[in-house]
């Protein structure tokens, strides 16, 4: 197909006449769909049912090393806990402390415990004038309003297919001792589904911060999010990767079984150096006496260990791809060869991140939701909600049914055909 910057403009106002007669059509269908949940569908959650039978009042309450998990004890979780979240991550065990429901509260409590306390016995980022994060972008929203909460100065950092722009962040974390943080996705991406590069993760490691108490937040999120079974990305194991470059304390790295069990009634956790684990566990042990352990129980019976949840993921995964397919066939039977857009085919995740001519996100998102459909907010991938281009927009195919998702993706490729050929016409 033609691109359409190659099309006259007398060709331009009859696409554009066409496509407002399909979008006229589109509309009387009075649509009810809905793009922008990232969360699973109820058949997901139907596959961690048996989970919930796994304990009942005649189970023996006891872990593996006799524990009652029905009284007080253990801060940091369940020995069998930590290895199976080990596992996922590839991390050792002992590097794991356990949490409650869910990751992003551990990133909240991590970077309010830096703001209040300081890492390590450096001086608490709240005494200081300026505290910055990097934020590779296109990201997540809720590590920028994290951050943003704060206070604390965001600067973005552009995305590549390998992670983020490397010159970039070792330029500004040699430079800068105001930068203490960035957030990181490094597995299937949030929005985009890129994985980092081996040399992305190890350059990462080698980073030679001016700040002592620079951490890098390793949002392991989509760990074991696999879509395929041949093809799925790994990357080396970040804490032993800073071991080995001389940065032991570097990283704070993150998971949960949020999008393998239940969203919100999972089990999550931090993995970390031991001094790091140390300077955590001061401040942990006046917050709580230990976190859900009959949960944690639960996801133990239940996954048993790494491979548990590997057979268990196969099974999200059939579920989705197809979902993920139905949309990148969709954006490639009518997009492709227009040059009006851009978007990576991931190989796991929950996201498509499409990338729209500069200056339509904002129209686009407009434009379906008059059609009744519901997308992401353009600039929601960006920290302050500020996408400099206007050009990002994060596509979620995991809730809605095939059906329902191949009319909404129908029409967001009208929608962008329409206000490309609007902009193209200014
Ligand atoms: N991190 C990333 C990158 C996510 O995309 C999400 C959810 O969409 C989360 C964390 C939330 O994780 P949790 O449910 O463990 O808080």
């Amino acid at each position: 197909m033609k691109p359409y910057r190659e099309l006259t403009k007398e060709e331009l106002v009859q696409l554009k006449t066409e496509l407002e007669a399909k979008y006229k059509e589109a509309q009387a269908k009075d649509l009810h769909l809905d793009m922008s949940r990232g969360k699973p569908s109820a058949d997901q959650l139907d596959l961690s049912m048996p989970m919930l039978d796994v304990l009942n009042s005649e189970s023996d309450l006891k872990d593996s090393t006799g524990l009652d998990c029905r009284n007080y004890g253990v801060l940091d979780g369940l020995k069998d806990a930590k290895a199976l979240l080990a596992g996922m991550t590839g991390v050792s065990p002992e590097n794991v402390i356990v949490y409650g429901n869910a990751s992003l509260n551990i990133m909240y409590d991590t970077v309010a415990r830096a703001m209040l306390h300081g890492i390590m016995g450096h001086t608490p980022w709240c005494r200081l004038d300026k505290v910055k994060f990097l934020c590779p972008v296109p990201g997540y929203d809720r590590h920028f309003a994290i951050t943003e909460s704060f206070g604390i100065e965001m600067i973005n950092i552009p995305m590549t297919v390998t992670g983020p722009d490397m010159d970039m962040v070792e330029e500004l974390v040699q430079k800068d001792p105001a930068v203490k943080g960035i957030w990181c996705v490094p597995k299937y991406s949030n929005p985009q589904g890129i994985t980092y590069s081996e040399e992305t993760v190890r350059r990462f490691a080698a980073l030679k911060p001016a700040a002592e108490d620079f951490r890098i937040f390793w949002d392991n999120a989509y760990c074991v999010h696999h879509l395929y079974d041949d093809k799925q990305d790994e990357i080396p194991e970040i804490l032993s990767e800073c071991v080995k470059a001389g940065n032991p304390d570097m990283v704070f790295e993150f998971c949960s079984t949020s999008k393998i069990s239940f969203p919100g009634s999972g089990i999550s956790c931090i993995a970390t150096s031991e001094n790091n684990l140390k300077d955590i566990k001061k401040q942990m042990t006046i917050q709580t006496i230990g976190h859900d352990k009959i949960n944690q129980l639960r996801h133990v019976r239940f996954f048993k260990d790494i491979d548990g949840i590997k057979a268990h993921m196969q099974k999200h995964a059939a579920i989705l791809r197809p979902k993920f397919e139905a949309v990148l066939d969709i954006l490639e039977r009518e997009l492709g060869g227009l040059e009006i857009g851009s978007w990576v085919r991931p190989n796991g995740g929950y996201f498509i991140s499409f990338d729209a001519l500069e200056g339509c996100a904002k129209a686009i998102v407009a434009k379906c939701k008059e059609a009744g459909v519901v997308m992401t907010g353009a600039g929601a991938t960006y920290p302050y909600h500020n996408d400099p281009k206007d050009s990002n927009i994060r596509i979620a195919p995991s809730f809605p049914t095939p059906e329902d998702l191949a009319a909404a993706a129908e029409l967001f490729v009208l929608c962008v055909k329409l206000v490309s050929v609007e902009k193209l016409l200014e």
